[in-house]
């Protein structure tokens, strides 16, 4: 990776723009689209001489002409409030406010209420003239971006998943998986689901890290920043724990059937917090427990949310401290996850499932005779196919391992049944 300092005019700024040299790439977009008034402050600023902060462009050389082309790293809105104020993308031409004319600072006087185009000669032309530094970076990699804007940034926080992402890797595709997948349902139930600069991206990101370390319920996603991310990401560079990967599937399978809905209607938010805690919660009780029943789940989750809710104004409420505790520390989130259990726990009948989970070779056996060895779905004559017992009743809705809930079914079709049971 190689540095060059270098000072541009603004000028070159909007000629290279205009010409293509220079390129907004939006795998770098970390700032909202700027509105007019911070447009406005940054070309005051330019103004008055204050100047702005270093631009960080990449250098990406096209080797077939031997062009090269900037990339902006870091200065996207800085740089289109240049442009569009010297009139280089159509449409976005903006003035200076005409509350200028009563500005301590004289220099800006002949400014107010103009545009670039409508400027005296010699004012467009030293507006034009004015300096900025840039830094040019060479045969970087992209860590070695994402390593150097962090560095820029005095280490905070990226946002959202924007310099992730080019990663790759099995844990960034199934982590994106998730996002595309429930986007539109139990996500859209979360606060802040806009995901503008990849913020719930990330959120997801975190709860698939705890997950996949075996966090249990110490869901502290503090301790998930961006750089443990990537270590993720890198960790299970080409492939996750499936079995991991799919229980945050059925979690959010059984959220979506049984809450969401009543969720929109009823327009409530669940904060990120709340969210991350549903699902870990879910978790335990669909690992623990005979799945429960779905309209049952909903019922208490929306009697939580409602306590939660009065709790917040409520010092004596005994939700109070699970209400407030929005903070993202692990106590806090230990106390969320206790509470919701508890409340779920003690108000939705749940059953145990059957310790045992597989049926012993004489009960196999057994169960083969009693079907005279005929599957119990296609009739195919087992005894020249590969088979399988099925529980009746699927074991995780709280079938028992039993020879009354057994039956006798050919692989092929025990196969084509959404949950598996071992034989
Ligand atoms: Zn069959």
């Amino acid at each position: 990776m190689e540095f060059k300092q270098d000072k541009m005019v603004l000028s070159q700024i909007n000629s290279f723009y205009s010409s293509g040299r220079i390129s907004m790439n939006p795998k770098y977009q970390r700032e909202h689209v700027w509105s007019r008034v911070q447009n406005q402050k940054l070309i005051e600023s330019l103004l008055t001489g204050y100047g702005t902060q270093k631009f960080l462009f990449t250098v990406v050389n096209n080797e077939k002409d031997n062009s090269s082309v900037y990339e902006v790293v870091d200065g996207q809105q800085r740089l289109n409030a240049i442009v569009a104020y010297m009139g280089g993308i159509p449409g976005k031409e903006f003035s200076l406010p005409v509350e200028l004319k009563k500005s301590p600072n004289k220099k800006l006087h002949p400014y107010a209420g103009i545009k670039f185009k409508k400027l005296p000669p010699a004012l467009a032309e030293a507006f034009m003239e004015i300096n900025i530094d840039v830094v040019k970076v060479e045969d970087a990699t992209d860590g070695e971006i994402r390593e150097l804007f962090l560095a820029w940034n005095n280490g905070t926080p990226l946002r959202g998943m924007e310099l992730i992402s080019p990663i790759g890797g099995a844990f960034i595709t199934k982590t994106l998986s998730l996002v595309k997948t429930y986007k539109t349902t139990v996500f859209s139930a979360v606060k802040s689901q806009a995901n503008r600069r990849g913020q719930f991206t990330l959120t997801v990101a975190r709860m698939l890290a705890a997950f996949l370390n075996g966090t249990k319920n110490k869901v502290s996603l503090k301790r998930y920043n961006e750089r443990q991310i990537k270590e993720h990401a890198a960790r299970f560079g080409k492939s996750i724990k499936s079995d991991i990967f799919n229980r945050i599937i059925s979690s959010l399978d059984f959220i979506n059937a049984s809450i969401t809905k009543e969720l929109t209607d009823k327009n409530i938010k669940l904060s990120k917090a709340t969210f991350v805690t549903l699902v870990y919660v879910t978790d335990h009780i669909l690992q623990t427990y005979a799945q429960p029943s779905k309209s049952e789940y909903k019922k208490q989750f929306m009697k939580f949310l409602s306590d939660l809710n009065d709790a917040e104004e409520d010092p004596k409420h005994k939700l109070y401290s699970v209400a407030m505790s929005n903070a993202d520390s692990e106590h806090s989130w230990v106390i969320k996850f206790d509470a919701m259990l508890s409340y779920f726990t003690k108000n939705i009948m749940l059953s145990e499932k059957d310790k045992k989970r597989r049926f012993n070779n004489s009960e196999r056996h057994i169960v083969f005779q009693k079907y005279n060895g005929l599957c119990a779905e296609c009739g195919i004559d087992c005894t020249y196919a590969k088979w399988e017992i099925d529980h009746i009743i699927p074991h995780s809705s709280g079938g028992k391992t039993k020879m009354i809930n057994g039956r006798l079914l050919c692989r092929d079709c025990n196969n084509k049944k959404g949950a598996l049971i071992p034989t």
